[in-house]
């Protein structure tokens, strides 16, 4: 079926073909380190900082020595399999200075989902195999390199963006047996301008973002330019983002470039359920999405944060959205992901209609606040959970 259950591991490169050897490692750094831009002024992704990492694979050799070396564009030849077909695929994860009296080290959040997720997308595209081990060594060494780059103030962090493109330089249509896997970064804070302040959202039935059978579960190129122009039109109508639907019953999938999730009160109590889509592989199996889940069905972190909660991976349309909404039942709904983590929902539009949702003076409701403060804290080092956040040592 789908791949999201990880089931298709990749093979290693080809016994006879060079891995991604981090022993290799060729560092070339800048003489002209930039200047760090105050934190306030950082726009999403917007910064980049003074080095990249980069390795190409050949199909008679294989993987290339990596590099770090200054940031600098790619030279690309105009046929290039991923100018042409799209054959690129990414990764956004995070890495966060642990300060607040904590001892200043610097770590990623659940590397290792992201690596064995950009190797499924990878696959996807039948790009050459890599380990993502191996890429994983090549962030921590450029992470580590750009360390002053890491912002130190709660809510900012470094995003790091591994890509993997395919360069095969002929138009017949067929799989790149050439690539280039390349490490960008970038100093970021709230990945909504206004901050904690909510969303709204314009619900999209004509243009979908994902089916079955598609590609929605990979973090593919050719997944996002098709939303760019329901996302501008959502914009043009005063919407933050698009919600995602699915087929004739109006499902709700995602939410722009995150995961969707709505808080509904239980009939008859004051239990809330936790309601996210299933991975049926219409969905992208997020990091924080699967955070979340953990997080909301963990029994000490409901006791912590005196939140009775249920949580529910399941089909569910615009028309059961509507129904807990004049019930009183719709509590919260959540858009979240790596850059924003949690970020709370206001409005939702849907064929004329508009479901608002209770405003809450922090920005985020009771389960959003508590699911970011406590992804936050894990992520700052200020909470030791699961071993979910991982320690870079020089
Ligand atoms: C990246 C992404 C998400 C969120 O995944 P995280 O691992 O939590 O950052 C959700 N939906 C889509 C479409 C995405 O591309």
């Amino acid at each position: 079926m789908n791949s999201t259950s990880g089931t298709l591991v990749p093979s290693k490169s080809d016994g006879s073909l060079s891995r991604l050897d981090i022993s290799k490692l060729v560092l070339t750094l800048t003489d002209s380190p930039k200047e760090l831009p105050p934190p306030e002024t950082l726009k999403f992704g917007a910064t980049f900082t003074d080095h990249m990492a980069i390795a190409t694979f050949n199909p008679s050799k294989g993987w290339s020595a990596p590099e770090i070396k200054p940031y600098s564009p790619i030279s690309l030849d105009p046929a290039s399999s991923c100018l042409q077909y799209s054959s690129t695929c990414f990764e956004g994860m995070k890495a966060s200075k642990a300060y607040h009296g904590v001892d200043g080290s610097v770590r990623l959040y659940r590397p290792d989902m992201n690596m064995r997720r950009l190797e499924r997308s990878a696959q996807r595209l039948a790009l050459p195999a890599f380990d993502g081990d191996d890429v994983l060594e090549l962030i921590k060494r450029l992470v580590m390199v750009d360390k002053r780059w890491i912002p130190s103030s709660s809510g900012y962090s470094l995003y790091i963006r591994p890509t993997v493109i395919g360069t095969r330089s002929e138009l017949s249509v067929s799989a790149s047996d050439h690539a280039i896997l390349f490490i960008i970064m970038s100093p970021s804070g709230p990945y909504f301008p206004q901050g904690l302040r909510p969303v709204s959202l314009l619900a999209v039935g004509e243009n979908v973002r994902a089916w079955p059978g598609g590609t929605g579960s990979h973090k593919v190129g050719g997944n996002y330019s098709p939303g760019f122009l329901p996302q501008q039109i959502a914009s043009s109508q005063g919407y933050d983002q698009v919600l995602w639907l699915f087929g004739n019953d109006a499902q709700v999938t995602e939410a722009g470039g995150m995961n969707f999730v709505v808080i509904i009160k239980q009939e008859g109590c004051d239990d809330y359920d936790f309601i996210t889509a299933p991975l049926d592989g219409t969905i992208l199996p997020g990091v924080t999405r699967s955070s979340c889940l953990s997080l909301a069905g963990d029994p000490s972190f409901q006791q912590a944060t005196s939140l009775r909660l249920r949580t529910v991976e399941r089909v569910y349309s615009m028309q059961d959205l509507t129904e807990w909404f004049t019930q009183g039942r719709l509590l919260e709904a959540l858009c979240i992901g790596t850059a924003a983590i949690v970020a709370a929902v206001n409005k939702i539009a849907f064929e004329g209609k508009v479901i608002t949702l209770p405003e809450h003076e922090a920005g985020l409701g009771p389960v959003g606040m508590a699911l970011r403060e406590k992804i936050l804290a894990i992520q700052e080092g200020r909470d030791e959970y699961q071993g979910w956040s991982v320690t870079i040592s020089e």
